[in-house]
Formats: C-alpha cells, sequence, structure tokens
C-alpha cells in the first residue's frame, strides 16, 4: 500500500529543469518532463538527497510551522537528539537547550533521546529473542521504505519496534493529560525534525495504526526561536532524564552502543546504504548479527532539516553533552523497567510492514510481459550513456518510462538525431521522386534541377 501523503515536494516555480537531482535519487524517482521536475510518489523514499543536491531550493519538506501550536491547550515539544548538536558546545547545554524551547512557546519538553534510551534496550532484547541475521535497524524511515521498494526479501530482517519518537509521544501524552487533566486530542505532541522521511512517517507512519505525534516541525524553522531564548535563567526543577546513549543516536553508530555484545555494524548516506543492504540481499553480511542503516551522511545529525553540517554538529552535539548533568547509560531501575515494558510488547510494532512493489510494471501479468518486451527492444537501441538529457535519470529507466507510455523514444537526443538524420535522407530520395504522369523531358529536367516555373517544360524561357 503506497503512502498517502510525501513530505518531499517541488516549488515548481523554482525549478529550471536543470536534471541536478535525478542522478542522485537512489531510487530513481524523479524525472524532468516539460522542463520541470517530476517525483514519482510510488518510489519516492522521501530521503530527501534532492533537497540537498537541488542547486535552486526547488525541493522542500513539506511540515509544520510554529504556528501550530496555537491549535492546542497544551503543546510537548519532542526535540530529536539531532537538534543538540546544532548548537556551539562550548556556550550551551542540553538544559539551555530545554529551556528555551520552553521559552520558544512550548509548555512541556520530553526527549526523544530519552524513549532512545528504552529502545536501544528493546532492540538488545529483540535479538536475544530472534533468530534471523542480521537483524536491521528500522530507526531510519527513508531506509524502511527503501527495503519496501527495492530490497522487500530483507523485510523479515527488519526489527519490529517502534521508532524512539513514537514512544515519546505516547509517553509524553499520558504525562501531561494526566498532569493537567485534559483529553489527549487537547494536548499536541510536536516533533522537532532533521528529516522528511519522519514527516512522512509521522503523517502515516508504515507498520502502526495510529499516530501519537500531531504536528512535526523542521529543526530549520524552529531553530532561530531557540536561539533568541539561549542563555536564560534554567528552571531549577529541569532534570534530564536521557543518557549519554540514547542522546548518541543522532550519529552513526549511536545505536550500536548497546550492541556491543552481538556482531554489529552501521553504514549511513544512501548510496552506502544501497550497496550494503545489495550485499546483505546477497548473502554477503553473514555472521553480523546487528546492522544500523541511517539514509542521511553521518546519520540524523546530516539531516536535510538540520542547521549545521554534519560533521560540526556531532563534534557539537559531544560539547553540549559534556556541559550537561547527563549519565552514560539508563540505571539498573530504568533496565527493568524497560524490560517490563518490552514483555508486555508496548514497543512492539502491531501491523506487519508490506512490500512497495514501485518496480513492477504492471499488476496484470500479460501487460508487465507486453511491457517487459518494449522496454528491453527499446533498451537495447538506446545509447547506454546514461547522460540524462531525456529528463530520465539512465537510458533503462527511459526505456520503462517508455514501455510505460511515460516518454518516446525522441526523447532521448541521440534517439531524435538519428530520426532526424533518416528523414533527411528520406527526403533526399522524396525530392529525387518524380510523378509517372510527368513527361519524361520535364521529369529529366527537374532531377538536373534546371526545371523553368515560368514554362514549365525545363527550356529556359525569355530572358529580360
Ligand atoms: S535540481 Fe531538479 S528540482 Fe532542482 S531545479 Fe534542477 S531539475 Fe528542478
Ligand atoms: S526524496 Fe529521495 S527518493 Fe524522493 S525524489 Fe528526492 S531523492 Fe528521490
Amino acid at each position: 500500500m503506497l503512502p498517502l501523503f510525501h513530505s518531499v515536494a517541488l516549488e515548481r516555480q523554482r525549478c529550471k529543469g536543470c536534471t541536478n537531482c535525478i542522478k542522485g535519487c537512489p531510487t530513481e524517482a524523479i524525472r524532468v518532463r516539460a522542463g520541470k521536475a517530476v517525483i514519482l510518489a510510488e518510489k519516492c523514499i522521501d530521503c530527501g538527497e534532492c533537497i540537498r543536491t537541488c542547486p535552486n531550493h526547488a525541493k522542500v519538506a513539506v511540515a509544520d510551522e510554529m504556528s501550530c501550536l496555537k491549535k492546542f491547550t497544551k503543546t510537548i515539544a519532542l526535540p530529536a537528539p539531532s537538534l543538540f548538536g546544532q548548537f556551539r558546545g562550548n556556550s550551551v547545554s542540553v538544559e539551555q537547550i530545554c529551556q528555551a524551547i520552553k521559552l520558544a512557546g512550548f509548555d512541556e519538553v520530553f526527549l526523544v533521546a530519552e524513549a532512545a534510551d528504552q529502545i536501544s534496550v528493546a532492540t538488545w532484547l529483540y535479538a536475544e529473542e530472534h533468530r534471523l541475521r542480521p537483524l536491521i535497524s528500522s530507526s531510519c524511515p527513508a531506509i524502511v521504505q527503501l527495503i519496501q521498494v527495492r530490497f522487500s526479501e530483507l523485510i523479515p530482517n527488519l526489527i519490529k519496534l517502534e521508532s524512539p519518537v513514537e514512544v515519546a509521544a505516547k509517553l509524553a501524552k499520558e504525562e501531561v493529560c494526566r498532569l493537567y487533566d485534559l483529553p489527549p486530542e487537547e494536548v499536541g505532541a510536536v516533533f522537532l525534525s532533521p528529516c522528511a522521511a519522519k514527516v512522512t512517517e509521522l503523517k502515516g507512519p508504515e507498520g502502526q495504526p495510529g499516530a501519537y505525534v500531531d504536528a512535526v516541525i523542521p529543526i530549520n524553522v524552529v531553530y532561530p526561536h531557540l536561539v533568541r531564548n539561549l542563555g536564560q535563567v534554567i528552571d531549577p526543577d529541569l532534570r534530564i532524564t536521557a543518557s549519554f546513549a540514547g542522546f548518541s543516536w543522532a550519529r552513526q553508530g549511536g545505536e550500536e552502543e548497546f550492541m556491543q555484545d552481538f556482531v554489529h555494524v552501521s553504514v549511513s548516506g544512501i548510496h552506502q546504504a544501497l550497496d550494503v543492504l545489495a550485499d546483505v540481499e546477497m548473502g554477503k553480511f553473514a555472521g553480523v548479527d546487528f546492522l544500523e542503516v541511517q539514509a542521511c551522511p553521518g546519520g540524523c545529525v546530516g539531516g536535510p532539516l538540520t542547521v549545521v553540517n554534519a560533521t560540526l554538529a556531532k563534534t557539537q552535539l559531544e560539547g553540549v553533552l559534556s556541559r550537561s548533568r547527563i549519565r552514560e547509560r539508563p540505571q539498573e531501575e530504568d533496565l527493568h523497567r524497560i524490560q517490563r515494558r518490552y514483555r508486555k510488547g508496548l514497543y512492539h510494532l502491531t501491523r506487519e510492514i508490506q512490500p512497495r512493489p514501485a518496480m513492477q510494471l504492471d499488476e496484470d501479468l500479460t501487460q508487465a510481459a507486453r511491457k517487459m518486451t518494449v522496454m528491453e527492444r527499446v533498451g537495447a537501441s538506446l545509447p547506454g550513456l546514461d547522460c540524462g538529457s531525456c529528463g530520465s535519470p539512465s537510458c533503462a529507466a527511459l526505456a520503462e518510462d517508455i514501455a510505460q507510455g511515460l516518454a518516446t523514444e525522441s526523447d532521448c537526443i541521440f534517439k531524435l538525431k538519428e530520426g532526424i538524420q533518416e528523414l533527411a535522407e528520406e527526403l533526399l530520395v522524396l525530392i529525387k521522386q518524380v510523378p509517372s504522369s510527368m513527361p519524361p523531358e520535364t521529369a529529366a529536367a527537374m532531377e538536373g534541377g534546371v526545371i523553368n516555373h515560368k514554362t514549365g517544360d525545363g527550356s529556359e524561357g525569355p530572358c529580360n
């Protein structure tokens, strides 16, 4: 089943049809047609790679604005761990950033890092319980979508646990509803997100019946509001309940912190992830227990909706954490509580993650076979240069588009040139042809190119 909503969208008026974005898209989901980019919804995985690569800022993430806070009686901010890497570490602490979030208009703050602690422990328990290997983290929604679209055989390997933000939203809402004696619909849980894929997941999550998150504001939208309020007096009651391990989910390798008892591997960046998943599918990762795969370079700190460079954010995060009162790991009593919740199934996804057959040519097998024949014939006739000037990312993609009736062979400039040459040769032949009714001397004059239009007989006629 297709997601009903994609966060990544095109701002048509900004698009110059330059085709820069079509090459970097990991699922070949972009075409340029009539001078504008088009995103194929069934193939897009919301990785945000095109947001990074478009030189004209024509690709954007559709998300919520700060004004969404007005819709609720009370609001809870759910800051992603990567938010804390956006500030210079030598001057701020987690406590100060949380205070700035409150001053920006939120009533409460619940750290997603705290829920990440819980999912870290739950993942360890899950790996102990399940024998299938390698288990693949489902924390990056772009990777989950990539597996659905391109590597559906690996769906069983995905760890079927909720994402930290969903767990955070559920726990925070329960707490705030109790605290203020309000019904859930009056309490808004707002995720401060580094990426577009999270927006898509939370607006229409895969594998979960209902979302607890009510709105998603990109980090780069909330950031100016926080900077303005940094350095204000800190609420003395503010207690950081998340551990260093939970915050480390912001960067590549963070999820591995709790998986030291297992053989674990991490990879980040969508193209590296593609290579790794292709190798996993071919059985080349035998012996690996746990695989952390993140679409953004360096992990969530490299999300397209963040403010600073991923490498800088990783270093800054360490600085911010070192200035904060944070413990290394969840405490013993927390571990027991998480274990009890796990045993009750409170972290488990309740619905299967389904394949999204975006690469299928047609649901009808006869039609699919016919299209495949067209695709092979056309594909063999294309130059194989993958130049992208046709508006499709590769010659194979153009062949598929032609088979699907979405493009024509003349979209390929080489085929167009060939066509023009053939036409020119045909014209030459036609020019030399004469109607059979024409007298032979006129035909001969025409062939010689000396037909006189006044006399029509090939004679030179009067000279003036
Ligand atoms: S990179 Fe893509 S979206 Fe951006 S202007 Fe070029 S064609 Fe349009
Ligand atoms: S978000 Fe990713 S998958 Fe979707 S069109 Fe952009 S690059 Fe392609």
